[in-house]
């Protein structure tokens, strides 16, 4: 038995880093997962992989009201219904505030937070024709606290946990709970831009970080598998922070 034995669950996000890792996960679960990104080439080999029976990918630009509508339809073509989200998709640039450009803040406005927003609006209607659910959004660290150079993105993962909370008090009546991870410095792509020696970042975060090191992005998938299953049924609008300690300190 698998903890979502039955379940169809849409990931953003999902060809690569933590959304990869919670489509693996669901699937061994026993979910169905409809994989949304755009990195094609990705995340096509990852639902081949994952088995047809299992798992479908589709184009989903999370900023695109369009895109979001083909997939819930992709979605309930091939596994008839949808009963859980998980907004993963997102974006990091670094920059001070007084340095960052419009265009740079209106971009990781509309695929954090504005994605975000889509998702739900779109998907959440689907999860309550189903009989109820869940929505997972992915916040982070910097949704509860300011670090210098990502002005942007912190806040955006603030808005995110504004709209969760929202959230959870509107669907809760529809059966529909919502929650937020909040992971700290997760060892995926995004920590590990082109040019920065991945070794450098593991011993920056071996300092930093009370438990030692950085976090693996199967340790997120994981909580998203806790609060998308039955296991956390009385628990709606949290965010759950999973850093080592970092905020702690
Ligand atoms: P990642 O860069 O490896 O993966 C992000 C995925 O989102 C990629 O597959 C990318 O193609 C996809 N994506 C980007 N823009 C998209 C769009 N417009 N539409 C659809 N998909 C899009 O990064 P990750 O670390 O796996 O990040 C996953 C989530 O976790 C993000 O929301 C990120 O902000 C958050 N997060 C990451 C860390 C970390 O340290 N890695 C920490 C806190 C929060």
């Amino acid at each position: 038995m698998g903890k979502l034995d039955g379940r169809v669950v849409v990931i953003t996000g999902a060809a690569r880093g933590q959304g990869e890792q919670e489509a693996r996960l669901f699937a061994a679960e026993g979910a169905r997962v409809v994989l949304g990104d755009v990195l094609d080439d990705l995340g096509e080999a990852l639902a081949e992989e994952l088995g047809e029976e299992r798992a479908r990918y589709v184009r989903l630009d999370v900023t695109r009201e369009e895109d979001w509508t083909a997939a819930v339809a992709v979605a309930k073509e091939r596994f008839g219904r949808i009963d859980g989200l998980v907004n993963n998709a997102g974006i990091l640039r670094f920059n001070e505030l007084v340095s960052t450009p419009l265009a740079e803040f209106q971009t990781i406005t509309q695929v954090n937070q504005v994605g975000c927003f889509l998702g739900m609006r779109t998907v959440a209607p689907e999860i309550e024709a189903a009989g109820g659910g869940t929505i997972v959004n992915t916040a982070s660290y910097t949704g509860l606290t300011g670090m210098a150079g990502v002005g942007a993105y912190a806040a955006t993962k603030h808005a995110v946990l504004g709209l969760t909370r929202v959230a959870a008090i509107e669907l809760a009546a529809k059966r529909i709970r919502v929650n937020a991870v909040c992971p700290g410095a997760i060892d995926t792509p995004m920590s590990n831009p082109e040019g920065v020696d991945p070794e450098a970042t593991a011993e920056l975060y071996r300092k930093m970080v009370p438990l030692g090191r950085i976090g693996k992005p199967e340790e997120v998938a994981a909580l998203a598998l806790f609060l998308t299953s039955e296991d956390s049924a009385y628990i709606t609008g949290q965010p759950f922070v999973i850093d080592g300690g970092w905020l702690a300190g």
